[in-house]
């Protein structure tokens, strides 16, 4: 007897494809005839390395990943490259360039402070983090040694809908809620890391992706578990990788490819950003405080005309079995996140239920 399925509009860990579930299921006890789990395995067992080069092969064919970047399967979640990011790629530099638009590149500019001066190329603290700064505000220091910027910040709902030009230094981006949702540039970045559990699979895995020539030089003291070019070297199988973690977000990339990989998931994205929008657009009983142009495909913040209704409005939701709608505890209101994985039916569901319950409460 399976329970049905709830809508999760949860920013993280996040709703994942009901096709990926359902084959792990299936295959939980016994891989393809193995007679073993993938929990099971021997990471360096002939089964889990097929597992692990198929994931990674198709990751690289989703985003078209050139040859001279390397895929790296690393836990610590993105908290950790806040950290990694400088300990490897400073090479020698003095310097790096952070823009700042809310609290993941807060914790990133925080953390990066501990290894090198951090200049904070632009901001969108002056309007509460609601904008994404267009690049003519951006004061780039040539002699950084990269630009690090967060093209969707997962707690304010703002997300860069074109990719910065910081010529000759690297420029790196914390991708966790946006990656995979449209088709990407690889070669205009030096490094794009992601935590798994927003759009790619289960929390305990992060993945980077770094151009080769950028790694190789770490901060003295690095330990060697933070060192890019030893995860590189190994081939993600330094020590034990998250093994399940991969396996997952292996079945994820085979159903991206399978729903027509990242221009077929961009178009999908769009249209269930605008439903939503729309419905908060056209009520004066609701508000998006994002700017227009910025705002993120991935993760929708709105707030009610009263906040007292707040508890009410979560209480109906669940009802309807629409659940993690409670926006982050920092910015208060509501926040709807719409990953990859979240059909139409549920977009148009909490629309629905948005549009019945502003008119029982306006
Ligand atoms: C969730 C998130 C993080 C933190 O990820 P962890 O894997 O929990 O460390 C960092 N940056 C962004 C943009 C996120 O959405």
């Amino acid at each position: 007897m399976t329970m049905e399925r709830i809508y999760n509009f949860s920013a993280g860990p996040a709703i994942l494809p009901q096709d990926v579930l359902e084959q792990a299921r299936d295959e939980m006890l016994n891989w393809q005839g193995c007679g073993m789990s993938v929990m099971e395995m021997s990471h360096r067992g002939k089964e889990f390395m097929a597992i692990a080069a198929q994931a990674e092969s198709d990751l690289r064919e989703l985003l078209h990943i050139p040859a001279h970047y390397k895929v790296l399967f690393l836990q610590g979640g993105a908290s950790s490259q806040f950290a990694m990011v400088p300990m490897n790629l400073l090479r020698g530099k003095k310097s790096a360039d952070y823009v700042n638009t809310g609290e993941w590149s807060k914790k990133a500019i925080k953390e990066a402070k501990k290894y090198t001066s951090v200049n904070v190329a632009a901001s969108s603290e002056d309007a509460n983090f609601s904008y994404a700064p267009s690049q003519d505000k951006w004061k780039l220091d040539a002699d950084a040694a990269y630009v690090h910027f967060t093209p969707n910040e997962t707690i304010g709902g703002v997300e860069f809908n074109w990719v910065p030009d910081t010529g000759a230094v690297p420029l790196v981006a914390d991708m966790s809620s946006t990656i995979l949702s449209r088709p990407l540039d690889i070669a205009k970045y030096g490094l794009i890391y992601a935590g798994a559990q927003k759009n790619i699979g289960p929390a305990g895995l992060t993945i980077v992706i770094v151009r080769d020539d950028l790694i190789g030089e770490t901060l003295p003291g690095t330990p060697t578990m933070l060192d890019y070019k030893i995860h590189a070297d190994n081939e993600s199988m330094y020590n034990t990788p998250p093994t399940y973690g991969i396996y997952v977000a292996g079945l994820v990339f085979k159903w991206l490819k399978r729903m027509g990989g990242l221009e077929a998931m961009e178009k999908h994205n769009i249209e269930k950003a605008a439903l939503l929008y729309d419905c908060l657009d056209k009520s004066s009983f609701y508000h998006c405080p994002t700017a227009r142009a910025d705002r993120s495909r991935m993760n929708v913040p709105f707030t009610l005309k009263d906040a007292a209704l707040d508890e009410e409005f979560l209480k109906q939701a669940k009802a309807l079995g629409l659940v993690q709608l409670k926006g982050h505890r920092s910015v208060g209101g509501m926040r709807a996140s719409i990953y990859n994985a979240m059909p139409m039916d549920g977009v148009r569901a909490l629309a629905g239920f948005m549009q019945e319950f502003e008119k029982a409460h306006a």
